[in-house]
């Protein structure tokens, strides 16, 4: 019977901090041809700040910071008070792609996509491996991974019979972003781990191509975010210390000031302004390319261009961490990576694209409609007709 017609299944996988120049056919030869066949965009935008939570958000909603109202890994909402790379799907002020799939019965599933545990407005993925959707410490979010489980359940989605096998997959893979803190973007220990993921990938593929729908599944390569070397400290103990204004910090590159007080804010903006180590910014007066105007942002935000961090003095002899993000996604640093192939994409190149067109032109593929306006569009020149 050759009348089968057979539903569109889309794999998004994000590598954490992967960036574009970590692709090459000596690094990762599999990926780097898989991009030459298919999709190959230079480089994607990611959104402001250029950190994990945020970007994820953009990439599955298409939406922008400002819209989808995760604005920082750690930030406060009047409401709902502190988030910290919380998992929790709740937090995110637009419609996830996986959500409106299964408002739509769309099947869905997420190996630890960021934000995809608990639910969302009453919505939960079809299938999700999930993590506890509170942490007080950071790290906690990336204890709970293992690659060759997330690989083998990645294939056991896929594998199930066409009635129960979901057409969106959602993974996420934390290492390279964890190596190049720990020891900078181009280090040997940060490409290994860009070379471990091609041959796990090379490996799962090979395992995906006996399937025999496997010539129907499109694939989307992203990451959240680049990485740049931090090597200028700038000592935060000078806010700290003489300032009592409530901030949240997260990554080293960019703070944000909550206060409601107009006296205590302007103090706090002219002191800030004294030193040029770094930007201030007030609310009303973010930059554009931003999209941050949101109440979560705070009433002010001070960022620094690479190569210079936020650390205290205090800290800095135990500091072990040499690779930064969190910056303007205008620094070239910061930019991420997109490939994508399969029957739904053209081959062809293009030099960039914008994270938040991601979750629209999935959403084309598998007939998905969100339920609101965002500001992401799909990108109909990648997709074959
Ligand atoms: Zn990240």
């Amino acid at each position: 019977m050759l009348s089968l017609i057979l539903s569109a299944i889309v794999v998004l996988i994000s590598f954490d901090g992967l960036k574009p120049s970590q692709v090459t056919p000596e690094i990762a030869p599999l990926f780097y041809a898989l991009k030459q066949n298919g999709v190959d965009a230079a480089y994607m935008e990611p959104s402001f700040p250029a950190s994990t939570f945020i970007n994820h958000a953009s990439l599955i909603t298409g939406c922008t910071t400002e819209e989808h109202g995760i604005v920082s890994n750690a930030f406060i909402d009047s409401k709902e008070g502190e988030f910290r790379m919380s998992n929790d799907a709740k937090w995110q002020e637009c419609e996830p792609l996986w959500a409106a799939a299964s408002r739509q019965k769309i099947k869905n599933a997420s190996y630890v996509w960021p934000m995809t545990s608990g639910d969302w407005h009453g919505i939960k993925p079809t299938y999700a491996v999930e993590t506890p959707t509170e942490r007080k410490k950071a790290d906690r979010f990336f204890r709970h991974f293992d690659n060759k489980k997330e690989w083998g359940q990645i294939l056991d989605w896929l594998k199930l019979p066409e009635e129960k096998r979901p057409q969106l997959i959602l993974g996420y893979f934390p290492d390279v972003d964890g190596a190049g803190h720990r020891f900078g973007p181009e280090a040997p220990q940060t490409l290994n781990v860009v070379k471990k993921y091609d041959r796990q990938f090379a490996q799962f593929l090979k395992a995906a191509q006996k399937l025999p729908y496997y010539n129907e599944i499109d694939f989307v390569i992203v990451s959240d975010h680049g990485m740049a070397l931090g090597t200028k400290p700038v000592d935060t103990d000078i806010i700290f210390d003489p300032l009592k204004v409530t901030t949240t910090t997260s990554s080293g590159t960019y703070i944000n000031f909550y206060t409601k007080d107009a006296q205590e804010l302007n103090a706090t903006k002219n002191f800030l302004k004294k030193f040029p180590q770094w930007h201030v910014y007030s609310a009303d007066a973010f930059p554009k390319h931003w999209h941050y105007n949101n109440p979560r942002s705070g009433n002010l935000v001070l960022t620094v261009d690479p190569p210079y961090y936020l650390v205290s003095q205090k800290k800095l002899p135990k500091k072990k961490t040499f690779g930064y993000h969190g910056y303007d996604p205008q620094f070239p640093e910061m930019r991420a990576f997109f490939a994508a192939w399969g029957p739904h994409f053209k081959k062809t190149n293009l030099k960039n694209i914008k994270n938040i067109d991601v979750a629209p032109t999935i959403a084309k593929i598998l007939k998905i409609s969100f339920q609101d306006k965002r500001s992401g569009k799909p990108i109909n020149s990648i997709l074959s007709n």
